[in-house]
């Protein structure tokens, strides 16, 4: 079975191995007139996918890896820097280009993703090690250039257009193709394939600027909606899918303020626990190790900003939340 596909003319969509929830490790291709660019990279220990990605740009006529010249990302988290190191050092002409916002966790990946991203201390971290630790062997790279929230990058024939995004997490972009219209998603719409109640939100995101970004999306024009760990969507399709999403994020949102009217003060563990519960969400190994409740946090700290929820903080005990009366 082939490893790549075309989505649109122009554009291919690399294919490695899938995670538990059919979850699949991907990059795109843009084949400009001129240039040609990398979007994502797969994990650190994914060295057969990364050769996949280089193979999917020697498989094409008229282009070899000489004219790849832009290695690009749509946001810092591991399973799609995993590859920088290794392609940086493959493809001589490519420039590292990534948001400002996302520079320094790609250039100290392992430190930053434990502590900035999530929050793994020790315990955790034993934990992590009985699974497939996913933050080990990330390797540092040095970027060559970030990029701002309205950048584009030229590749000939067609543009790619930054759309900066900082949901799922600080650095998230979105990249619009002009010629084919095709939005690259990354992490911000979907995760798991054909479910949409397992987002995440990690502690450098923020749930108001994913839910905005769907929006946006919403009024787009676009022919093709890559996600990274799913197929793409072509057309209509490509539209119901950010409505699905958007649903979802909202539902998340009703949940939380729902398990709140029957409590007085809960913590954000028993709040995330529970809106788990009530939607159905259980994050397979090691994913739940370390996700915590960070989506669940995030909504919190949108609502607090709409008044809707208050917290308490006393020393030494985590805060408690509650519906602002
Ligand atoms: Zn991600």
């Amino acid at each position: 079975m082939m490893s790549h596909n075309e989505v649109l003319p122009g554009i291919i969509r690399v294919r490695g191995r899938a995670g538990p929830a059919g979850e699949a490790e991907s990059a795109y291709v843009v084949l400009g007139e001129e240039s040609v660019a990398i979007i994502d990279s797969g994990n650190p220990r994914s060295r057969d996918f990364h050769y996949k990605i280089l193979r999917a740009v020697e498989d094409t006529p008229d282009y070899s890896l000489k004219d790849v010249k832009y290695l690009l990302i749509t946001h810092e988290h591991w399973d799609h820097i995993g590859g920088l190191s290794f392609l940086k050092k493959q493809l001589k002409n490519a420039q590292l280009l990534v948001h400002e916002k996302a520079q320094e966790t790609v250039e100290n990946p392992r430190a930053m993703m434990q502590t900035k991203h999530f929050e793994v201390g020790r315990r955790k971290r034993l934990s992590l090690s009985v699974y497939d630790d996913p933050f080990r062997k990330l390797e540092k790279v040095k970027v060559d250039g970030v990029l701002g929230d309205d950048d584009k990058i030229d590749l000939g024939n067609t543009k790619l257009f930054i759309i900066h995004t900082g949901g799922h997490c600080a650095g998230h972009i979105f990249y619009l193709s002009s010629a084919q219209r095709a939005l690259f998603v990354g992490d911000e719409v979907i995760y798991y394939p054909g479910d949409y109640n397992h987002y995440f939100i990690d502690l450098t995101g923020s749930a108001s600027a994913r839910e905005k970004a769907l929006e946006f999306t919403l009024k787009l024009r676009m022919e093709a909606l890559c996600p990274t760990h799913d197929e793409a969507f072509l057309g209509r399709e490509a539209y119901a899918t950010v409505r699905n999403a958007l649903e979802a994020h909202k539902r998340r949102e009703e949940t939380i303020l729902d398990v709140l009217s029957f409590k007085e003060e809960t913590t954000l563990e028993e709040i995330g626990a529970e809106a788990d519960a009530l939607l159905g969400v259980s994050w397979a190994e090691p994913l739940q190790t370390f996700l915590d409740h960070t989506t669940t946090l995030a909504h919190l700290i949108k609502l607090e900003k709409e008044g809707k929820v208050s917290k308490i903080e006393k020393e030494k005990t985590p805060p408690k939340w509650f519906l602002t009366p």
